[in-house]
């Protein structure tokens, strides 16, 4: 069997060429275009990261490009209130199973009586949003940006042109946030944690960002750059499998086929993998799929899991 890298090395860099120059010339897929912002961001944009939990790292591409988060955010939302209350309080008052629907479904809540399933899932991000213990909205926000803060190993801005877009158009996320506070799983006031949710899907961050902050996970909580634990050992694997289970919404099944590992994407055209123990990879380009996942991004990730060997499924590949 092949072994895999543990560090930085010539094959890992050259698997990382092959990808951008084999998939920077695929079109497939459209930018996100419900929030405006986001139908303005180039098309053509292609970076791709990844980190060891040695630290060493590479990357190819427009990695420096500041993106939305969007809904990659849920991830480290969910590490937060994982330290606060737990898995057992996650797991019971939100859950770790797919809707099989899109991820801003009512539909999904209408048929489990308003319980979100998943924290992934807008409704399951919101109702994580509101399991945060916080006196107001802006103790909520603080919160939340220490956090991810912590997880990239600086301070991360928020794209106040993202914001402003996003928050005009998000009526249907407050629809979800009132249903949600009807059947009893809004744990907050729904308008302000809609809007702290808003927020956090605003923040900005480079490929070099997300992939120091996916290999924090990888390399059990602790940040390989700053040396400082973010989130308990324990608290690793039930983020990890919400990312196997829900991390590409309804086609997380199609991806954990082809790339084996946990993964979670965002609307802005980020997406992240963990191989848990051994690094991280992160990938930008805006053109997503039906289900809003990047095209460019999966391909990629498919690419160096591939190659590399970084599946979880990697003894029988
Ligand atoms: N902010 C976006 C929303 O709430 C995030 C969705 C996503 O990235 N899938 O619709």
């Amino acid at each position: 069997m092949k072994q895999r890298p543990t560090t930085l090395n010539d094959e890992v860099k050259q698997a990382l060429d092959e990808a951008l120059q084999r998939y920077s010339g695929n079109h497939h897929g459209k930018n996100a275009s419900y929030i405006p912002y986001l139908a303005s961001v180039p098309s053509n944009l292609f970076g791709i990261s990844i980190m060891f939990c040695d630290g060493t790292h590479a990357e190819v591409g427009d990695t420096d490009y500041a993106f939305a988060i969007e809904s990659i955010s849920k991830v480290f939302t969910l590490a937060h209130v994982l330290d606060e209350v737990g898995p057992q309080v996650l797991r019971s008052k939100i859950g770790c199973d797919p809707t099989g629907e899109p991820f801003n479904s009512v539909i999904a809540l209408e048929l489990h009586k308003g319980r979100p399933l998943n924290p992934f899932v807008n409704a399951g991000a919101m109702a994580t949003v509101s399991l945060i213990k916080a006196d107001n909205a802006k103790d909520r926000w603080d919160q939340i940006q220490t956090t991810y803060n912590a997880f990239a190993g600086r301070e991360l801005p928020v794209n106040e042109e993202v914001y402003q877009s996003e928050a005009d158009t998000n009526q249907h996320n407050r629809g979800i946030a009132w249903l949600l506070q009807s059947y009893g799983y809004m744990h907050a006031d729904p308008m302000q944690v809609c809007d702290v949710y808003t927020r956090q899907c605003s923040v900005s961050i480079t490929c070099h960002d997300l992939v120091t902050m996916g290999v924090t996970l990888a390399n059990g909580g602790v940040n390989p750059i700053t040396g400082k634990r973010v989130v308990a050992a324990k608290n690793v694997a039930p983020i990890l499998s919400e990312m196997t289970l829900n991390g590409l919404y309804d086609t997380t099944g199609d991806w954990y086929y082809k790339v084996g590992l946990p993964g979670k994407s965002g609307v802005g055209g980020g997406i992240l993998a963990v191989v848990p123990g051994v690094c991280a990879i992160a990938a930008f380009a805006p053109p997503l799929d039906v289900a809003g996942n990047s095209v460019r991004g999966q391909l990629a990730a498919e690419h160096l899991s591939r190659t590399l060997n970084l599946s979880l499924l990697h003894e029988f590949a």
